[in-house]
């Protein structure tokens, strides 16, 4: 594994735990913050934060369009505020979606930062043990088009989701050690890398 670069889009928000994950995972972990850097890599993360500030800030070192020219071959991993911006249909002039995933989110639904959870999932590629999942101010999946699987769900909405070469997390699996989450998105690069189709519902 140790040959595959992963990107953690580091423009805002949580993406050095991340980064810590990845490499704990057994990938090569890179921040990235210019566009430059995107030819070194095999897949992105983009991280959980705020959506708002990340539209805002996108367009300096890095633009949407780069990121846009990446995930037409390479896999994207949206978590919180990073899947906000893989959805589409958001009605918020602030915020810019890339588009890659047929699903809607409702920001903030599940309450503010005091109203922060953990919930017990279950994961379809791995029943076994559930995954500790931390929600912080998330979004709230609405609709999800046919081309969706669904890894795994909190009260019957989906949480956990894949399409094409995206994966999407409401919630952010780069707070707890439990490395599942990113060793499933490097054994998805691994197989686009390798010139396997990507999964799809
Ligand atoms: N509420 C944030 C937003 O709208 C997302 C929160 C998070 O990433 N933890 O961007």
């Amino acid at each position: 594994m140790s040959e595959l670069n992963i990107g953690v889009l580091g423009i805002q928000g949580a993406y050095e735990k991340h980064a810590l994950s990845i490499a704990l995972a057994g990938a090569n972990a890179e921040i990235i913050k210019y566009r430059e850097q995107l030819d070194q890599i095999d897949g992105l993360i983009l991280p959980g934060g705020e959506s708002t500030t990340m539209s805002k800030m996108m367009g300096f070192r890095i633009d949407y369009k780069d990121i846009l020219a990446f995930a037409e071959k390479k896999p994207v991993f949206g978590t919180c505020a990073g899947l906000i911006l893989l959805g589409k249909g958001i009605d918020d002039p602030r915020i810019h979606q890339f588009e890659l995933m047929d699903v809607s989110v409702a920001r903030n639904a599940y309450g503010s930062q005091k109203d922060s959870f953990i919930d017990n999932l279950t994961l379809v590629f791995d029943k076994e043990n559930p995954f500790h999942a931390v929600f912080i101010r998330a979004p709230q999946i609405e609709n999800i088009g046919d081309d969706i699987c669904v890894l795994a769900t909190c009260n019957n909405t989906p949480v956990l989701i894949e399409s094409n070469l995206y994966l999407g997390a409401s919630f952010h699996p780069e707070l707890t050690p439990d490395l599942r989450i990113h060793k499933y998105f490097i054994q998805k690069i691994m197989e686009v890398k390798n010139g396997k189709t990507p999964k799809s519902a």
